[in-house]
């Protein structure tokens, strides 16, 4: 059975995304504070804002950006993320959006797998930066540093942001469509390593459509982006939503709670979108009390369950409305949300479909619907749902059937009012802190130790991050010496911190099925046993 949204459709947009967000700015708008960065103070008006993105879009034009090609931007929240997101998108190119974090290797991996030409990056990830664009395979043509950095002509030439900027706007911009490809987000999906998630300017437009109903704009007016323009959720749900919404949107480069209430209670924010660990720091921290949060209306969790009594308990100490939000990299990211119009839904839920998504929750192992009220995996369809994994037509045949059903890897249940709730996850990935983490990418980095002769990694559950990633190892017989730190050492030089092995178990071998697939399933419920009290 397809299930379908309270809310009639949404007309899917025909534009670009750039168009659809500053196409009809009013003088008004124009004149409007759109962007804040609550760590340098440094303020853009929409008109500041639509200037800034011509410029960079005119000087990629310049440079001879080809319609398709790809930019890379490895940074923190600012108030130039925007400015460069859109300045790339306008120019024709698409922009691959990168941990700044993320360590040369990484970087690497995604500058090569999207054949990316340029890359803009903060001063913070310079160092990895210059050290991946010399990987082999690596066609980076310029690299441009965003903010004061010592720039220095090594293999790939360097370039001043701020000499971007002040470009007058002489080229003509392309034309652009809905249909024309506008960024390429890494997820490894319900299996293997990062993939780039092809999303259209009609993706990422419509789905900004699709959150309309759920909350009045009025509760947008003074946005805090804390959660990482780098992940779609802080790119779509928050970045360009407030935009859309003509809100201003606050930036802080990090999750610091200090810093974070600070800001609200200094901009009078008004909506916030956080993932449960930040959940969880309100709750415990009593710095919440020493600060005036009364214009906070509305605050979206999203990206990794949030439970009922958390969620209500977080309602009451900040006195604002709080929601869930659910999606995926491969939506744009948003299926489903609780209303704000509907305080009767159970805050551990995921709330409803979003207008235009359509569902269906079947048994993983026959493809057949389940009955009422019965678990199964959650496949969602709509004008959200990514083009593809790029140049992976097997995993994208993998993830998006025939019909256009999304695969989620998510086990959820829906009610007769239908309200979803995740009850269980069926792929492979790990969440630490609401951060991706991939197993495969793991394992990848750990069959190299000439120690380990073979590895599996699985999330085990940790109260302060929601999960954390266990390596099971055996050891090889050279190294009868290894030990849990130094396999932890091993991983921890070569990832972001978030992917680190929290946990090490070693044992003799690795279970696996016939086709020498490592069984998961089998090693979380020995983990799960192991926890049972005795
Ligand atoms: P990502 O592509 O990084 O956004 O990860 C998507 C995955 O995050 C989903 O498939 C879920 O497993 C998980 N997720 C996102 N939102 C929620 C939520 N509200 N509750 C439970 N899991 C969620």
């Amino acid at each position: 059975m397809i299930l379908r949204s309270p809310y009639p459709d949404v007309e899917t947009p025909r534009t670009s995304l750039p168009d659809l967000l500053f196409g009809g700015l009013t003088p008004a708008d124009s004149a409007k504070t759109a962007l804040i960065d609550a760590a340098t103070g440094h303020r853009r008006t929409y008109g500041e804002l639509v200037s800034a993105v011509d410029s960079v879009a005119t000087a990629l034009v310049a440079r001879g950006i080809r319609p398709g090609e790809v930019a890379a931007l490895v940074a923190p929240n600012s108030a130039d993320y925007p400015v460069v997101f859109h300045g790339v998108l306008r120019a024709g190119g698409v922009l691959t959006p990168a941990n700044p974090l993320y360590s040369a290797g990484e970087l690497a991996h995604q500058f090569r797998d999207s054949r990316a030409r340029f890359v803009f990056v903060a001063p913070m990830g310079l160092a990895a930066v210059r050290a991946a664009v010399t990987e082999p395979d690596v066609r980076v043509e310029e690299i441009i540093v965003l903010g004061p950095a010592d720039l220095h002509g090594g293999p790939v030439p360097e370039t001043a942001y701020d000499d971007l900027l002040a470009t007058p706007r002489t080229a003509e911009l392309p034309v652009l469509s809905a249909d024309d490809l506008a960024v390429l987000p890494y997820s490894s999906g319900t299996t293997g390593v990062p993939k780039g998630v092809m999303l259209t300017h009609g993706n990422l437009g419509a789905n900004l459509l699709q959150m309309q109903p759920l909350a009045p704009p009025s509760d947008h007016s003074n946005l805090m982006a804390v959660i990482p323009f780098f992940h779609i959720a802080g790119l779509n749900g928050i970045m360009n939503l407030g935009l859309y919404e003509r809100g201003t949107l606050v930036t802080l480069p990090r999750f610091q709670l200090a810093a974070f209430l600070g800001a609200i209670e200094q901009f009078r924010i008004t909506y916030t979108v956080i993932v449960p660990p930040i959940a969880v720091a309100l709750m415990n921290s009593p710095l919440v009390d020493s600060h005036d949060l009364g214009s906070l209306e509305l605050v979206d969790c999203v990206a990794a369950p949030l439970d009922t009594s958390l969620a209500e308990q977080l309602q009451e100490r900040l006195g604002a409305t709080v929601i869930q939000g659910y999606g995926l990299t491969e939506s744009s990211p948003c299926t489903h949300g609780i209303p704000v119009e509907r305080p009767d839904i159970d805050r551990g839920t995921i709330g409803v479909l979003m207008p235009s998504v359509e569902a269906r929750i079947v048994d993983p192992e026959t493809g057949n619907d389940v009955a009422p009220g019965e678990r199964g995996e959650l496949w969602c369809r709509g004008p959200n749902i990514m083009r593809g994994y790029l140049n992976n037509p097997i995993a994208t045949a993998n993830a998006v059937d025939q019909d256009g059903f999304l695969h989620t890897g998510d086990i959820v249940t829906v009610d007769a009012d239908g309200v979803f709730r995740v009850v269980d996850r069926l792929k492979e990935l790990i969440k630490y802190k609401g951060y991706q983490v991939a197993p495969a990418e793991l394992e990848a980095v750990l069959l190299v130790h000439p120690g380990i002769a073979d590895v599996a990694v699985i999330g085990v559950s940790d109260a302060e991050s929601g999960e954390s990633p266990k390596a099971f190892v055996v050891r090889h017989d050279s190294h009868p010496d290894l030990d849990a730190d130094g396999v932890k050492q091993f991983v921890a030089a070569r990832v972001a911190h978030y992917k680190k092995i929290r946990h090490v178990e070693f044992v003799e071998q690795i279970p696996k099925s016939a086709a020498g697939k490592i069984l998961r399933k089998e090693l979380r419920s020995r983990e799960a046993a192991s926890l049972q009290p005795t």
